[in-house]
């Protein structure tokens, strides 16, 4: 332990260096005190965080400000995703973005306003010449919220390059936000990666202990290995005064001195985040959903974030030691070390007699097509980011797609035979309580077609029960001269709603909607202008399999 630690020190004289560097001429987008809920780079379900998420206080309405001179390039309004979102073009080849706006400033919803009601959707999403909205710096945009994809209030605020579009982390030249807390690692796990490989006498990954030695340094219990084997950690990071765990800005591992691997969160691409699931240990996020990052390169892994030397193993051979390093890093440079003495050791490991998986091997390299009495499941060219066995049948109307804990890169196409009349009829996917799940209803030759990227099991389901259509409160026959908005709660439990409209008086009527609170809502305002007093609202909801409602009303207004 002791020449360990001695080690340690030698290694971590010669790893300090200063990494930012400062821009002041960028300003905070929301005048309170910042503290983020989310980091750059931060591996979420889906995707890589491609901004920082900055806390609001749990609340929405704090007015937004341009960070910079520039002009509005883009603004989308969409019930998923980013929500109400603006995007500003800035002289420095820069472009901000702001998402899950409660509202936007005036200028703004006057120009989505015109489009709204132009295309008549509510879901608008607009671009601009550099000449026609200019923005200062400072210049209140919009107003925090929770609009789209969001859960709970917060800001979503994203720095791109303009160029080419890829997500810049907005921490390291442009930002100081206080830091002094140091990365947290959690979890060591050891992967024997060879046919040979062996680690502590066993031949499947290994959770590591591991020790804290002072402040920034953990050293983990000596590992006995033999053959190729690779290194994961789970970890996270925290700022001051807060307690969510954020992602860290970088890994870097070094082997007897030397880096193999580095891993740094400054810039992504979008299209990433199809890969996040070779960076991570996709099965055991699966079975437990704890993150991993493993440190070492797994087939299909593309990212070029991604540094690896010698795909980032380590080659052990019997009788020579080695000093394994990982330092992990955020924004602010506070460090973490963990230091993972190995030995290499000849073992002797029980064979188990290893029960054959069931299922039909699917490699990656080509494609598939399984036709059966009823039913046909095509597997693309690189749906899988490694040799896998998948089980798949079709039995009793049910078509299973089983693959434990393996990650999909890309949709299967499957093929279900559709009933000869149908009503309310779809294809769904079955959940495990005993519920069923919408997939689709698009028909091609008597079958319900659909992509999907997740395994289970596929069924033909109905449902013929419309959508519900509930005002907030008593709107019919009343006088409501004094009313800003109109509310109504919309739902469809069985297979939810694809589509609604609106009229007033015929005319159709901008209803926003929000799907987290099934909520639809009109706001009087100038751009939808009454005649007389008496007028008809009429409201219609559509489900996803075309079960519709109708909900009709008479109110007064002067
Ligand atoms: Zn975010």
């Amino acid at each position: 332990m002791r020449s360990t630690a001695i080690l340690a020190f030698f290694w971590i004289s010669s790893l300090l260096c200063a990494q930012k560097n400062e821009n002041q001429q960028y300003s905070l987008p929301i005048d309170i005190p910042i503290f983020l809920s989310g980091t750059f780079g931060e591996l979420r379900s889906s995707n890589i965080h491609a901004g920082i998420d900055i806390k609001t206080q749990g609340r929405e309405g704090f007015p937004i400000k341009a960070v910079l001179d520039g002009y509005l390039s883009r603004v989308k309004v969409s019930i998923s995703g980013y929500g109400k979102a603006i995007y500003i073009n800035h002289p420095d080849g820069k472009t901000s973005v702001y998402a899950h706006l409660k509202k936007f400033s005036a200028p703004i919803i006057h120009e989505v306003r015109k489009k709204q009601y132009d295309i008549q959707s509510y879901e608008v999403e607009l671009f601009f010449e550099p000449t026609e909205l200019p923005v200062s710096k400072y210049e209140i945009i919009g107003f925090s919220g929770n609009t789209g994809g969001s859960f709970g209030p917060h800001l979503h605020f994203e720095l791109r390059e303009t160029k080419t579009q890829k997500p810049i982390n907005p921490l390291l030249a442009h930002y100081d936000i206080q830091d002094s807390v140091r990365p947290v690692i959690h979890s060591l796990i050891a992967y024997p990666i060879s046919e040979d490989a062996i680690v502590n006498s066993e031949k499947k990954d290994l959770q590591i202990p591991f020790q804290k030695f002072n402040d920034s340094i953990y050293v983990a219990e000596p590992i006995e290995a033999i053959g190729k084997i690779g290194l994961g950690i789970g970890t996270y990071d925290r700022h001051d005064n807060t307690y969510n765990k954020n992602g860290v800005y970088s890994i870097t591992a070094k082997l007897n001195g030397r880096q193999i691997k580095r891993l740094q969160f400054s810039k992504i691409r979008f299209s990433d985040s199809e890969f996040l699931n070779t960076l991570i240990d996709y099965p055991r996020y699966s079975r437990t959903k704890q993150r991993i990052h493993k440190l070492f390169r797994s087939p299909g892994n593309e990212l070029e974030f991604f540094v690896h030397l010698e795909d980032g193993l380590i080659d052990v051979e019997t009788g020579k030691d080695y000093a394994y390093q990982i330092k992990v890093s955020d924004a602010n440079n506070n460090n973490r070390y963990l230091f993972v003495p190995i030995k290499g050791k000849e073992q002797k490991v029980a064979i188990l007699n290893k029960k054959m998986p069931d299922g039909k091997e699917i490699e990656p390299n080509r494609d598939y097509l399984f036709i059966y009495d009823g039913a046909e499941v095509y597997i693309p060219k690189n749906a899988v980011y490694d040799r896998n066995r998948v089980v798949l049948g079709f039995d009793n109307n049910e078509l299973k797609i089983k693959a434990d804990h393996v990650a999909l890169r890309k949709a299967f196409q499957i093929k279900v035979m559709a009933p000869d009349s149908l009503v309310g009829h779809y294809l769904g996917i079955l959940f495990e309580n005993g519920k069923t799940g919408f997939i689709s209803k698009n028909i091609r030759d008597n079958h319900f077609v659909a992509k999907v990227k997740k395994t289970g099991i596929y069924t033909i389901a109905q449902d013929t029960i419309p959508p519900i259509i509930i005002p907030s409160q008593l709107y019919d026959q009343r006088w409501l001269s004094n009313f800003k908005t109109l509310r109504f709660t919309i739902d469809d439990r069985e297979t939810g709603i694809s589509s609604y409209k609106a009229t007033i008086d015929g005319k159709w009527a901008l209803f926003e909607y929000d799907p987290k609170k099934k909520e639809i809502s009109f706001n009087f305002d100038d751009y939808f202008s009454f005649q007389g007093t008496k007028h008809t609202l009429k409201i219609s909801v559509i489900d996803n399999v075309g079960n519709e409602s109708n909900h009709e009303l008479e109110f007064y207004r002067k």
